[in-house]
């Protein structure tokens, strides 16, 4: 998935991508599965800088936490991406304190031609999406997604914490907050 920045004028432009999962690693690790379509809405701003408004849609391939039963979950992501100019050469991801977790930034040296989605996307099915759901249970005690008869107490499949996808992840921007500044000095003696 890559905005190509030839396609951005002076007017907004609307522009649909497709592409699949299979081809596309990042995503493939996030748990998106089949095709994956991204809609930009891409706004020009003053001095030369766009606003990409972004939704994708796509299926995910979960898992049942509670009886296991692999399914396919649709998701549903919305992202902005904000494109800037600067003097040198590369694409530089700026971190933002202010910035929502869905706002991205992006600085652009004159040798820049597109900008690249993917990991954005994999980052935001992360943020947003648990590849073990735990669905209800209906008034039978039946799991609403694969219709057993629901365990009472499931069983962590995982531990909880860290999602085991963000070490696949080059995350763009520090989501966790501020880190480490603060750890106790483990006390020598
Ligand atoms: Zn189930």
């Amino acid at each position: 998935m890559i905005l190509a920045l030839y396609t951005l004028g002076k007017d907004p432009v609307s522009l649909r991508l497709e592409d699949e999962a299979a081809n596309m690693p990042e995503l493939a690790e996030s748990g998106v599965t089949g095709k994956i379509t991204v809609n930009l809405e891409v706004l020009p701003l003053e001095g030369d800088s766009f606003l990409a408004q972004a939704e994708a849609e796509g299926v995910l391939s979960v898992e049942c936490g509670r009886c296991l039963e692999p399914f396919l979950q649709p998701f549903e992501l919305k992202f902005n991406v904000l494109l800037n100019r600067k003097p040198s050469t590369g694409l530089d991801w700026v971190d933002d304190e202010d910035q929502g977790v869905e706002d991205y930034q992006a600085k652009l040296g004159p040798d820049v031609t597109e900008v690249p989605l993917n990991a954005i996307i994999a980052e935001q099915v992360v943020l947003n999406y648990n590849l073990h759901p735990l669905p209800d249970v209906d008034a039978a005690g039946r799991c609403v997604q694969c219709g057993r008869p629901a365990v009472l107490a499931p069983t962590p499949k995982k531990e909880a914490g860290v999602d085991p996808r963000w070490a696949k992840l080059g995350n763009l921007k520090d989501v966790s907050g501020q880190d480490g500044s603060d750890k106790p000095n483990p006390g020598k003696t």
